[in-house]
């Protein structure tokens, strides 16, 4: 739980987020062998919610044979891609996702897997952070001294947060590859677990959702990335979620990426349960469907994690005080398939996420399949 979770209220206004310049790495699309070598596995021990199990269980033979012929029709993008070169042209080719969240460092529970996407894989990931981020002051007191500003007393840390914690996402959007991140600076008012107090009276909600449907419209993203709106987590971080779900649900079938939960955590088997009174939040399993392990191994001698860029991440976040004590405390990013996608989702998200997964290869860039054209 960031620590933005704690804080009040500015103007709302919308802001053109800032460009980074999107990942150059040339598009190569490259499937990795637990892709290819995917067959029925009737085998599942309890608990286990490792990548494409749980759909290895569940997939019918009729669902199968349309993998295989999923796969093959990759299979043939596949090719194609790895003779189209490496122009920025081509790298728009590879898979795009939409993070929406509450709070300027939410970014952390999937921050690996947006590295793998952005940095490696050849993909582009945006970034929609609905409020200011001016709560959470009362851990700022380290901050304090970095920033020269008295953070911890509640007038100033609400007047200035707001900005530094902008700068902090963008310097952490820097490192992780995000290409386009925009702030609507909603309010940021207090910690609350109550969804609909932030809903009903804290945002300005229809403004928030058209915001998402036009982010939706124009970016014609193949992903959405929300958090988890687990029952114990910030409102903040639930209307996020909730509101994201509706935006979705909202456009045509044809134009819906497929928009999964997110939770960091130290293990794979973490549960979730619809949130009373929001039916959209349901997904598919209680456990987890895919994962990305951050202590994945790679460099010389395998010497190196992805924990490392998550503590990187962290880092930039230095007035969020609590949020530092989160070095290498969660291993894995877990993610939920929501059951308001498509009946195909399944089997985009099993693609994605193998390739996500795989061991990376030192010196040698990975692609991600471009999805949107097997609907
Ligand atoms: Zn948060």
């Amino acid at each position: 739980m960031c620590a933005a979770c704690y804080v009040p209220y500015q103007p709302s206004y919308a802001l053109n987020g800032d460009c980074h310049p999107q990942s150059t790495v040339p598009l190569q699309l490259t499937l990795r062998v637990q892709v290819f070598a995917y067959r029925p596995d009737p085998v599942i021990r309890k608990g286990d919610t490792r990548v494409a199990r749980p759909v290895h269980n569940s997939l019918s033979m009729k669902r199968f044979v349309f993998f295989l012929f999923f796969v093959a029709a990759l299979a043939s993008g596949t090719a194609t891609a790895r003779n189209a070169g490496s122009s920025p042209k081509q790298a728009k080719a590879g898979v795009r996702v939409l993070l929406v969240v509450a709070h300027p460092d939410d970014e952390y529970e999937m921050a690996g897997t947006v590295y793998r996407i952005t940095k490696e894989l050849s993909g582009s990931v945006d970034q929609l952070i609905i409020t200011n981020g001016e709560a959470g002051y009362h851990y700022s007191s380290l901050a304090d001294r970095y920033y020269g500003v008295n953070l911890t007393d509640e007038s100033v840390g609400r007047a200035r947060l707001p900005r530094i914690r902008r700068e902090e996402a963008r310097r952490a959007g820097r490192i992780l590859g995000i290409r386009h991140q925009w702030f609507l600076n909603e309010k940021n008012d207090h910690f609350t677990i109550d969804a609909d107090e932030v809903l009903n009276r804290t945002w300005h909600t229809e403004r928030v959702l058209a915001n998402i449907q036009q982010r939706l419209r124009k970016g014609h993203y193949d992903f959405v990335f929300v958090l988890l709106p687990a029952d114990e987590t910030h409102g903040e971080h639930k209307a996020a979620s909730i509101l994201t779900l509706r935006a979705i649900e909202q456009l045509p079938a044809s134009q819906r990426p497929v928009v999964l939960g997110a939770q960091a955590g130290g293990n794979e088997s973490e549960t979730f349960h619809t949130l009373p009174g929001y039916s959209l939040t349901a997904t598919n399993t209680p456990r987890p469907q895919f994962q990305f392990d951050r202590d994945t191994r790679l460099g010389y001698r395998e010497s190196l994690s992805y924990q490392i860029v998550v503590g990187w991440v962290i880092a930039e976040h230095k007035s969020q005080g609590l949020f530092q004590t989160r070095c290498r405390q969660d291993r894995f990013e877990n993610f939920w398939l929501f059951t308001m996608n498509r009946e195909s989702a399944s089997n985009e998200a099993v693609l994605l996420f193998a390739t996500i997964s795989a061991r990376p290869e030192t010196g040698q860039a990975t692609g991600i399949a471009n999805v949107t054209k097997l609907r």
